[in-house]
């Protein structure tokens, strides 16, 4: 039996290890390891892959969203609309500065709904993190517009949305600052955590550089309060290499896209994220491939029977049913419908066309054998 799973973490080994070789090597050799210039190479080029004038290292993802809400002058008690079908880590970062992540519903695409941002502003409102989940930018066009009419930040989860694009502009340019996410899973992903902040905007830009490295300003003079949240320069080698090559992991991605597209396309059984052929109006980098099924327990079962590894983000549960105190919950109708039915299947740059056609025949099989 075929076996697909949902992500062989020992093939970046076996594929990418010639990649990586040579760059591990050489900063071993000058024993380069914070702050040095490997570093400063990731984040020029990162900035020129996205079209941002600026991209900053930190530590992960999620003190990238945590440092961006502080540089947005974001305070305690001050309310933050996310939305609930996200990563908890984008409610840790609210949490984290003693700020209230405001909790609101997704459109039938799985992304923030603007009609539900625009529903929960109020005067306490200081910012709006729009997620770009799965690969896919949100409606960005119509949440800024939001925001500057209600004079609040915006701010981009950017983690999963590396390479997605929108009226041809990209995801992680459209707010005050994006996050981006370095972890191993991700469409751009290193050997361990990882995490950089985008902006457009200088004062934004030098704010981040004081607080990632305990308040010290280019003389390496303290000059205000800080933390110490650094992208490792042997990180940051590895994803220089990396980042060579991740126009083609994304195109790869997009033709086991195309293959769930055209194959599964017309199973009345399941809901397809949307595959926009036009480019200049959408692109998708499909960090994740997330499709509504029916019966999705029971397809689950069968597909793992079968040899191919799923998953349900966030272990099933979206923010609002952690239970976490001090969290504000709008109406999420829509997301719960969605979180019973939603499932990820295999998607990244490592799949053949023949394994998302072999993912394809098995549901194809599942649904013919129950109907
Ligand atoms: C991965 C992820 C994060 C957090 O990134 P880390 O680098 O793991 O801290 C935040 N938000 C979303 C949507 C993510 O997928």
């Amino acid at each position: 039996m075929k076996q697909v799973p949902f992500f062989d973490y020992t093939q970046i080994y076996k594929q990418d290890y010639p990649v990586y070789k040579n760059a591990l090597d050489s900063v071993l050799q000058r024993a380069d390891f914070i702050l040095r210039s490997d570093l400063e190479d990731f984040e020029l080029k990162m900035a020129q892959f996205v079209g941002s004038k600026f991209c900053i290292g930190v530590g992960n993802g999620t003190d990238a969203i945590w440092l961006s809400l502080i540089a947005a002058g974001v305070e305690r008690g001050d309310e933050v609309i996310i939305p609930t079908h996200t990563y908890v880590a984008t409610a840790d970062a609210v949490w984290a500065i003693g700020a209230v992540p405001v909790l609101v519903d997704i459109l039938d695409d799985h992304s923030i709904s603007p009609a539900a941002i625009s529903d929960a502003i109020n005067p306490r409102t200081k910012a709006v993190i729009a997620v770009n989940l799965n690969g896919r930018a949100c409606n960005l066009v119509e949440i800024k517009r939001i925001c500057d009419e209600n004079q609040i930040s915006l701010i981009e989860d950017n983690a999963q949305g590396v390479g997605s694009s929108i009226n041809g502009k990209s995801s992680g340019t459209f707010g005050i600052a994006a996050s981006l996410s370095f972890y191993p899973a991700k469409i751009l992903g290193g050997l361990g955590d990882g995490g950089g902040i985008l902006t457009n905007d200088e004062s934004i830009f030098e704010k981040i550089f004081r607080l990632r490295s305990h308040g010290r300003d280019r003389d390496n003079l303290v000059v205000e309060w800080g933390f110490n949240s650094r992208l490792d320069n042997l990180q940051a080698a590895v994803l220089n290499a990396k980042l060579e090559h991740l126009s083609i992991d994304i195109s790869r991605r997009r033709a086991v896209a195309k293959v769930y597209d055209s194959l599964l396309g017309d199973c009345l059984n399941i809901v397809l994220p949307e595959f926009v052929e036009d480019e200049s109006i959408r692109f998708d980098s499909f960090q994740n491939y997330e499709i509504e099924a029916q019966d999705r327990d029971e397809l689950r079962k069968y597909l793992t029977a079968n040899g191919v590894g799923t998953i349900v983000q966030w272990g099933g549960k979206m923010v609002h049913e952690f239970g976490l105190p001090g969290v504000a919950v709008r109406d999420v109708t829509n997301a719960d419908r969605i979180v019973k039915r939603m499932l990820l299947l295999p998607m990244n740059q490592y799949l053949s066309e023949s394994d998302a056609e072999y993912v394809a025949e098995k549901i194809l099989s599942f649904y013919a054998g129950t109907k």
